[in-house]
């Protein structure tokens, strides 16, 4: 804990000269700092203690101080501190195997930094394989409105959340949006898997209507997480798989968020039998936040066209940073232990029963839907049931506040459109304690019995 005036300047030096994520500028308001974490909490600078539910950015998989991961961090420094993947080193050669098997079937893995970067490689191996395939007309990417897949330009412009982008549109040419299978808000049916079933059939209506020759892939989150932990029906994912196939357009499964776990699978398509994405992308969980890295698997028959002699026809796409052999070796410990610790039934079965109990808030008059699969969870604020009018954010922000208060802290879905971010949004370490889940839910379920008298 810091005293006063170590705070003070502290705190000027933040405001000062650094720039936060996300930030909104306003006066003489400084942030939390944090100093120190273990397990699901941290600590910050003012000696204050909070659970983190919603792991750092949905990372933080293991909670902070795995002594295992630190120590695989500092051996692979010591032996190789850096090695560039235009060669090879062994961290990476072990890890692209281990996704492999984890994935179930045969995959070649390219490595960056980062989830955006996972899936600008995706995009661009993607244009690339139809190019070499004989169909270099194949283009465009499909994506769904809300969904969020990262940053940088390319994947911003597959971002389909309008105040995400606002100012900094026109995006890359070539991305689509079509509606989710949002069963809550939909338009098409009142039954939840038949208007699932219709957004998957607008993909199908659209592949038509764009050309089919036109597109190049579809890229999907297999559960909306950062745009409102959008749920669908076990069907809607098997119907976009066969319409992609039908049209010689490659699924791309984003499984930044959702993969290693966090919804009780180890991948989330896993969730529906008979998937098979041509390409895979993830980050955050894959070294449970310790540090950064990035991977594209891709399926071994699109790198067949890959391996054809030409000057160009290789992947001609490079990272300084990408698969750093300390981030590898950080991913295989990681993996390792959330096998061994057989963390992935851990969720499944917890996030049913535990965190489960978060679902009793339908009973509360400002909650129209709780959404969950294994530790994510979506509480779905409105003023009014019957409307479905999305929460102010005042009342949004009382929750949020009153949670921070009693050190929990909780999050709510990204920038989509005005007035539509009040979806509260729960993700907790894969590892927490069954204390820590069930601190979550009666801190959670106190915030809105609070809420209930501040209301009226
Ligand atoms: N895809 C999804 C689904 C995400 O939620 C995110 C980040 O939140 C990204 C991609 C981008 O990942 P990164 O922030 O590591 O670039």
């Amino acid at each position: 804990m810091k005293v006063k005036e170590e705070m003070d300047s502290l705190v000027k030096k933040d405001t000062d000269h650094l720039w936060h994520a996300m930030h909104r500028h306003v006066e003489n308001q400084p942030t939390m700092v944090a100093e120190s974490g273990e397990g699901s909490w941290f600590t910050d600078v003012n000696g204050n203690r909070y659970l983190d539910g919603v792991s750092g950015l949905w990372c933080l998989n293991l909670g902070h101080g795995r002594q295992e991961i630190i120590d695989a961090a500092s051996e692979q420094m010591k032996q190789l501190s850096y090695f560039p993947l235009t060669l090879s080193h062994m961290p990476a050669i072990n890890l692209s195997a281990k996704i492999s098997q984890l994935l179930g079937g045969s995959y070649k893995t390219f490595f960056s930094n980062s989830g955006s970067e996972a899936n600008e490689a995706a995009f661009k191996i993607a244009r690339q394989y139809h190019d070499q395939n004989g169909n270099p007309g194949k283009y465009k990417f499909i994506s769904r409105y809300r969904a969020y897949h990262g940053t940088t330009l390319g994947a911003l412009s597959a971002t389909a959340q309008a105040n995400r982008r606002m100012k900094y549109d026109p995006g890359v040419p070539g991305f689509l949006h079509t509606p989710p299978p949002y069963s809550y808000r939909s338009l098409f049916d009142e039954d939840a898997e038949k208007s699932d079933l219709i957004a998957a059939e607008m993909i199908d209506q659209m592949i038509t209507w764009e050309g089919a020759e036109s597109v190049a892939g579809v890229i999907m989150e297999p559960f909306i997480s950062g745009g409102g932990v959008i749920i669908p029906s076990k069907a809607y994912l098997k119907r976009v798989s066969e319409i992609c196939k039908k049209h010689d357009v490659l699924l791309i499964m984003d499984e930044v968020v959702s993969g290693f776990g966090r919804t009780g699978k180890m991948f989330g398509f896993m969730h529906t039998e008979g998937v098979e994405p041509d390409i895979v992308t993830m980050a955050k969980g894959l070294t449970s936040g310790y540090l950064p890295l990035g991977a594209t698997a891709v399926k071994s028959d699109i790198y067949e066209k890959f391996k054809e002699a030409g000057d160009h026809n290789h992947f001609r796409h490079v990272s300084t940073y990408g698969g750093h052999p300390a981030s590898c070796a950080v991913a295989l410990k990681n993996i390792e232990i959330i096998e061994r610790e057989n963390l992935v039934n851990r969720v499944d079965e917890l996030g049913e029963t535990i965190l489960g109990q978060l679902k009793e808030l339908i009973e509360h008059e400002n909650v129209g839907e709780v959404r969950s699969v294994g530790f994510l969870y979506g509480i779905e604020m409105v003023e009014d049931k019957q409307t479905k009018k999305p929460a102010s954010d005042q009342l949004i922000g009382s929750i949020i506040g009153k949670c921070k208060e009693n050190g929990l802290i909780i999050g709510r879905n990204g920038d989509t459109v005005p007035g539509y971010n009040n979806v509260l949004i729960i993700a907790p370490p894969l590892s927490s304690t069954e204390d820590d889940l069930e601190f979550v839910v009666n801190t959670v379920k106190s915030a809105f019995y609070d809420l209930k008298a501040y209301v009226k």
